[in-house]
C-alpha cells in the first residue's frame, strides 16, 4: 500500500533554489529621476528642501508683546480649589479646608513660552508588489518623474503629526521576480526539493531492532523516508515575494512626514514649587503669533522670555532649516496661574498652592492627614 502523499514529491530541475529577498543591487538601475536609490540596500536618503522651499529670516526684526494683567484668586475660589482637592483624597478630611483662616493670598506671575515649528521631511525609497498581468504601471514612457519637493501632496491640518506614502508619478517599471527568477516558485529548502525527509525513528532503514527482532518502522510503514512537512511533499513552494505572479511591479515610494516640533519653557519664579507640575495644566494663551518664521520678543516685562524667544528660534531654525522644510512657525506666551495662599488651623500655620487654568492644588501640608478617625 503507497500512501499517495508521500509520492507527490519529484526533484524538478527547473524550480530555482530561493534568490535574495531584496532586489540585488543592479537590478533596477534603469530609472532615472531619483539619484542615490539603488536597488537593494535599505537606503532610505532624505532630501533637502531647494533653496526656494527654505525661508530666509529678515535681520534684526522683532516682535512685540500687549502687556496683561495677573489675576487674582479670591478667597472663595482658593477654599473651593482646597475642599475639590482634598475630597478626591481618601484619607484627607475637608473639615479643615472648610474652617481654616487665610492669612495671605498671593497670585505669582508665571509666563510659559511655547514655540512650534511645523515641519515637512521626503524620504524615499524602492517598493515592489506582485504584478498581475494587464495592471496598469505608470512608467517612464508617461514622462520624467519629478523631484521629490515637486510631487504634489495635499498637506494634513496645520500642526499636526501626519505620515503619507505616495508613489512617485511615471516610476514604475515591471521586471522578472529576482527571488523565484520568474519561476513563480522555489525549491523547498527543508528537503531540498525531494518532498521528502529522512525518517528520524529508524533513520533511513524503515526497520528497528526490539527484543532482538527486526521490526518494520511504524513511523515511516517501512519505507524509511517521510512526507515534508514545510512544502507538503510538493518540493517546491509558492514564491514569498511574488506569490506565484513571476512578475513584480517596483515603484518608488515617497515618504512624506509632518511633524510638529514643540519647545516649552516655564522661568522657575517660586523655587517651592515643581516646575513639572505646569506640564499637566493649561495657562491663558494671552499673546498668540504665526507666521512663516517668527521673530523675537522684545520689550516684554519678563526678560528671561525675550532671551528664551531668541535663542529657541535660532535653535529651531538650525536644527530644522536645512533638512526640513518648515512650512509655519507659531510662537505663543501663556500666563499659567499659579497662586500661594497661607492659612492657619486649630493654631498652626500652613501653605499651598493653586495652579492651572483648571484650578488644581499642590501642598506638602494639610491638617488632616492620616488624621481622620
Ligand atoms: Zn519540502
Ligand atoms: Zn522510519
Ligand atoms: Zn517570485
Amino acid at each position: 500500500m503507497v500512501d499517495k502523499d508521500e509520492d507527490l514529491g519529484a526533484f524538478d530541475p527547473n524550480i530555482p533554489e530561493e534568490g535574495p529577498s531584496a532586489p540585488p543591487p543592479g537590478w533596477l538601475d534603469n530609472v532615472h529621476g531619483y539619484q542615490g536609490i539603488g536597488g537593494g540596500g535599505d537606503d532610505n536618503p532624505l532630501y533637502p528642501p531647494p533653496p526656494a522651499y527654505s525661508p530666509q529670516p529678515e535681520q534684526d526684526r522683532n516682535t512685540s508683546v500687549p502687556h496683561v494683567r495677573v489675576p487674582t484668586l479670591s478667597e472663595d475660589a482658593a477654599r473651593e480649589a482646597l475642599v475639590k482637592f482634598v475630597e478626591s483624597k481618601w484619607k484627607y478630611s475637608s473639615k479643615p479646608a472648610r474652617n481654616l483662616t487665610f492669612k495671605d493670598i498671593k497670585p505669582v506671575t508665571v509666563y510659559r513660552y511655547r514655540l512650534e515649528t511645523f515641519t515637512e521631511t521626503r524620504t524615499s525609497a524602492w517598493e515592489c508588489e506582485p504584478y498581475c498581468p494587464g495592471q496598469p504601471v505608470d512608467g517612464p514612457q508617461y514622462g520624467m518623474s519629478p523631484p521629490p519637493w515637486d510631487v504634489p501632496v495635499t498637506m494634513p491640518q496645520m500642526y499636526t503629526d501626519t505620515v503619507l506614502k505616495v508613489r512617485v508619478p511615471h516610476s514604475s517599471f515591471v521586471k522578472t521576480c529576482h527571488k523565484c527568477h520568474g519561476c513563480g516558485r522555489t525549491r523547498c529548502v527543508m528537503c531540498h526539493g525531494r518532498g521528502n525527509k529522512r525518517c528520524t525513528f529508524c533513520h533511513g532503514h524503515g526497520h528497528k531492532t526490539m527484543h532482538g527482532k527486526g521490526q518494520r518502522c511504524t513511523s515511516c510503514h517501512g519505507r524509511g523516508h517521510k512526507r515534508c512537512m514545510s512544502c507538503r511533499g510538493h518540493g517546491y513552494k509558492e514564491c514569498s515575494v511574488c506569490h506565484g505572479n513571476q512578475n513584480l511591479l517596483h515603484s518608488i515610494q515617497l515618504t512624506v512626514t509632518w511633524k510638529n516640533n514643540v519647545s516649552d519653557f516655564v522661568p522657575d519664579r517660586q523655587p517651592d514649587f515643581p516646575d513639572k507640575k505646569f506640564e499637566k495644566v493649561t495657562g491663558d494663551p494671552f499673546f498668540i503669533d504665526q507666521n512663516l518664521l517668527v521673530y523675537p520678543i522684545m520689550g516684554f516685562p519678563d526678560q528671561e522670555i525675550c532671551d528664551v524667544s531668541r535663542k529657541t528660534i535660532s535653535d529651531h531654525f538650525s536644527r530644522f532649516n536645512n533638512t526640513c522644510r518648515i512650512l509655519q512657525q507659531r510662537q505663543t506666551i501663556e500666563l499659567v496661574p499659579l497662586t500661594h495662599a497661607h492659612y492657619s488651623y486649630s493654631g498652626k500655620d500652613y501653605d499651598y498652592f493653586v495652579y492651572g487654568m483648571e484650578n488644581k492644588v499642590h501642598t506638602s501640608k494639610y491638617p488632616s492627614a492620616c488624621t481622620i478617625l
